[in-house]
């Protein structure tokens, strides 16, 4: 049964990293903002101490992602993608372009661990073992192409076998960590009529002749963090880069469902980054009214303004409590598609919502740059988690295509 108690590790680990967000990355969150970057010094420093969290259940922080998954003892569910949703949130609070920044595999993690041959998931994800001492890796996630971004399936990147290698040709749009990445997960089309089943998605590594990096984006936010276009022309790929070997797409939506099968772990990571910008914006307004409204100002106006953080405070856990449900089906491996989004949906919606009345209650000072310049950053951050991953609307299709299912409009 679903537990909202956090494990001692958990709860260490959240504690650790509201730390390190309150005393080290807070104070370099403008700066990096402005700059459009995060020093490489705090993300070799940070490797180092992400390995003083790691545990069995903190699989994303840990060197080992290459080895193969150790049983699990049944009497003691899987949390890795509870304590990954714990992380997430603790450091989106504190700066959440600096957590895209991190070092790993990034959003490529989840179709090579999904979709991958062990062989695959040993090579690309063994790529990233070793950086606390050495070279700072990323990988990317190359999906959205311009004209095809909710419209997955739509994808016109093609690919087209010769001999035992593919040929890409095609543009990939708005990459995170896409320019940096040693490697790229890209889905392509073996036929633009086939829809779905003409999917297939491939590992294309970083050098290879006819994969270059297009424009780096300048964004309203997440500024720090960058996103890229890639570019594919005639780029040969090697079989063994085909992720999941070609038996892999022998049923009708094999790629497809990889990239979908991605987003049932990653939404709700998102939506969990979404709630700690959402917090940071809500505790910043409530420590403002504590310190300016409470004292000095009259009561009536003082219990509006209660009400509208009681308002906020109350949609962000009811965020983060459907956040936690669809991390626990995804470690439990139950199907959590419908509830990957609800959290999602929720979780950017109450977010957005935290961060317009976290600016409002503070006035003018709320919009402002200079003394409340943080308020102003989350407020051009946040709008992105309701587009990324999947648009609301999206989200909201997603959901309903499952409580509808009879409906034959869907
Ligand atoms: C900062 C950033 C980072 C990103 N990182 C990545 C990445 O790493 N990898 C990657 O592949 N992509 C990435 N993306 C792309 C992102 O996933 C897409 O922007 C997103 O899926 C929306 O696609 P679109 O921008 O083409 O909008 P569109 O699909 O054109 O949507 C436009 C509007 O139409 C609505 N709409 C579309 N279809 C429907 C429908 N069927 N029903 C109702 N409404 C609909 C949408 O909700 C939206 O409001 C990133 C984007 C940003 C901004």
């Amino acid at each position: 049964m679903i537990d909202f108690t956090l494990t001692k590790k958990q709860q260490e680990l959240k504690d650790g990293l509201n730390q390190l967000g309150r005393y080290v990355i807070r104070p370099m969150s403008l700066e990096m903002d402005k700059k459009k970057d995060v020093p490489e010094t705090f993300l070799r420093n940070f490797m180092k101490l992400s390995k003083s969290f790691q545990n069995e259940d903190v699989n994303e922080f840990t060197d080992a992602e290459a080895a193969p998954a150790k049983p699990r003892d049944p009497s003691k569910p899987s949390q890795t993608n509870r304590t990954a949703a714990i992380g997430a949130e603790e450091l989106a609070w504190a700066d959440a372009a600096m957590l895209l920044c991190m070092p790993g595999p990034g959003l490529g993690g989840p179709p090579v661990r999904a979709t991958g041959t062990p062989e695959q998931k040993k090579r690309f994800l063994g790529m990233f073992a070793g950086m606390a001492d050495g070279e700072l890796k990323w990988g990317a996630y190359g999906l959205t192409e311009p004209g095809a971004g909710s419209d997955v399936a739509g994808i016109r990147a093609s690919c087209r076998r010769d001999g035992d290698h593919w040929i890409l040709n095609g543009r990939k749009c708005y990459i995170t960590n896409g320019a940096r990445a040693i490697w790229t997960v890209i889905f392509a089309t073996v036929d633009p009529s086939l829809g779905r089943a003409g999917h297939r998605a491939f590992v294309v590594e970083k050098g290879t002749p006819g994969f270059e990096v297009g424009k780096i984006e300048e964004k309203l936010g997440l500024r720090a963090n960058e996103t890229a276009e890639l570019v594919l022309e005639d780029c040969r790929v090697p079989d063994a880069n085909l992720l999941g070997g070609e038996e892999a797409y022998a049923s009708r939506a094999g790629g497809f469902m990889t990239a979908m099968k991605t987003f049932d772990n990653t939404r709700p990571l998102v939506g969990a980054m979404a709630v700690g910008i959402g917090r940071a914006a809500y505790e910043y307004a409530r420590d403002f009214v504590r310190e300016n409204y409470v004292l000095s100002r009259p009561i009536p106006r003082y219990s509006a303004i209660a009400e509208r953080l009681a308002k906020t405070s109350r949609r962000l856990e009811a965020a983060r409590s459907l956040v936690y449900r669809a991390t626990y089906l995804a470690d439990m491996n139950i199907p959590n598609a419908k509830e990957a989004s609800m959290a999602k949906a929720a979780a950017g919606q109450a977010a957005i919502a935290a961060c317009i009345e976290a600016i409002e209650i503070c006035g003018a000072h709320g919009s402002i740059q200079g003394e409340h310049a943080l308020l102003e950053k989350w407020f051009r951050d946040i709008k992105v988690y309701d587009i990324f991953e999947g648009t609301g609307n999206i989200q909201r299709v997603v959901i309903s295509k499952r409580i509808l299912t009879d409906l034959k409009a869907f």
